[in-house]
């Protein structure tokens, strides 16, 4: 089969390599020349991803069959819309369905609205003045999100980043005055205190199957410090569950994915495609963070380098509306994820900076490689502001996998950052610990 594949990030790679696993001809869309991708695909363009014409123009002209999208500004463009029009079955969500991700209002609405389990406090605020006095009822233990897409680069927790109640106030002003995220307006939410994980499900419409689930790391730096960012490294666990996460809590977080899916359907906004739920882990059970209307990045490079079946019949069956639990099936391992990023990521990156990569010393170490936002000229990899590579181990335990890594991780030097301390034991150990305490009642 002739698959579509929209997006130049590790994430994509590892799509197009599933793909490609599953004996599909893939034709990618892409933004910069990720060697990964350039080489396992058929075809590439480089394009501006958002460029639904172009997009839909090349698909049509490779007589692409099926349609994935990788990144999240194509869909809030109407790429999914646009392939569907043109008669490619789309393995991603409509403009309307990515809602979910791209209005962080529209979702907080969704769920009170349909009353769905994990809801939390939250105000929508336009105004610096509306800002304020929800700030009056909600109190300072709060966290401040533009409502729009910021690359999860834009959420600010009250008590880490923003200190006093001057420090909200101008942070929203700023995001007023600049539109941060796309338009002048913010939701005010509770802070959530507990560890939190990601699930990603497969979605047809209307039915969830659920993939294993993932702990991503936002921070850029060691012991989960300094500015948010995409994401830095995440790990998984052989039984599908997380070292501090039970089956039961498993179970009522795929379930409030189910119910979203649910109140998408009533809503007219049918979510056909990978869903990513972030959920944080409280005293009462998972609460939700925020949807994403695609896999997580790095979190796709655990899943997908576990799934034991054909991603093409996977995608197929989301974008047709009949996917059931037997068509995804994943191996029994743990895998760890970490992340290379140009030195200065999360606040300056050093972009343009050639990084050295030994894809056959990484190989022999077992590890599998993915590129990220790199771009390879004259057979040499450069660095962008973004991520560049991540390394996946996939073993019996997280603790073997996360050693995999950083054996492979000796094979890659430049002027790169990543974090060591991702799914090691004494880091695994702590998050046990504290969510032991959590769930006894103390912070
Ligand atoms: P988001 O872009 O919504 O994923 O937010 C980025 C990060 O901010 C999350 O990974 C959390 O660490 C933190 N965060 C977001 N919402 C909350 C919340 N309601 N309570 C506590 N932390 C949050």
């Amino acid at each position: 089969m002739r698959v579509l594949a929209v997006g130049g990030g590790a994430r994509e790679h590892a799509i197009v390599e599933a793909l490609a696993r599953s004996g599909s001809d893939v034709y990618a869309c892409l933004k910069n020349n990720n060697p990964g991708i350039a080489r396992t695909a058929k075809g590439h363009l480089l394009v501006d991803e958002h460029d639904v014409r172009k997009v839909v123009e090349y698909a049509r002209s490779k007589g692409v069959e099926l349609a994935v999208v990788g990144p999240e500004g194509p869909l809030e463009a109407g790429l999914s819309d646009g392939l569907i029009k043109a008669g490619i079955p789309t393995a991603s969500p409509t403009q309307s369905a990515a809602r979910i991700e791209t209005s962080k209002s529209f979702m907080r609405n969704l769920l009170s609205k349909h009353r769905v389990r994990g809801s939390i406090k939250f105000r929508i605020v336009d105004s610096v003045r509306d800002l304020e006095q929800a700030l009056d009822e909600l109190g300072m233990g709060v966290v401040v999100k533009p409502t729009g897409l910021t690359g999860g680069k834009g959420v600010k927790v009250v008590g880490e980043h923003l200190m006093t109640k001057q420090d909200v106030l101008a942070y929203g002003e700023e995001v007023f005055s600049k539109r941060i995220g796309g338009s002048a307006q913010i939701v005010l939410e509770e802070k959530l205190v507990g560890e939190e994980l990601t699930i990603q499900a497969f979605c047809d419409g209307s039915r969830v199957v659920p993939m294993p689930a993932v702990q991503d790391h936002k921070r850029a730096y060691e012991g989960d410090k300094g500015p948010n960012t995409g994401g830095m490294g995440s790990y998984s666990q052989k039984d599908g569950l997380l070292p501090f996460l039970n089956r039961g809590e498993y179970d009522a977080a795929v379930k409030i994915m189910a119910d979203v899916v649910g109140a998408l359907k009533k809503e007219n906004a049918e979510y056909r495609g990978t869903m990513y739920g972030q959920f944080m882990l409280t005293k009462e059970g998972p609460r939700v963070i925020e949807f994403n209307a695609r896999f997580g990045d790095p979190e796709a490079m655990n899943v997908l380098s576990l799934l034991n079946s054909d991603f093409t019949r996977i995608c197929e069956r989301m974008a047709e509306g009949n996917i059931s639990k037997r068509d995804a099936s994943f191996l029994d391992k743990a895998s760890v994820c970490k992340y290379v990023v140009p030195e200065g990521y999360g606040t300056k990156s050093l972009a343009g900076e050639e990084i050295m990569v030994d894809e056959k010393g990484v190989s022999n170490e077992g590890a599998i490689l993915y590129y990220a936002s790199v771009n390879e000229k004259e057979g040499k990899v450069f660095t962008t502001t973004s991520r560049s590579v991540g390394v996946v181990g996939i073993s019996d335990t997280i603790d073997s996998a996360e050693q995999t890594v950083e054996r492979a991780l000796t094979h890659i030097s430049g002027k790169i950052h990543v974090r060591h301390d991702i799914a090691k034991k004494d880091m695994l150990d702590a998050k046990v610990a504290r969510m032991a305490k959590i769930r006894e009642g103390m912070p």
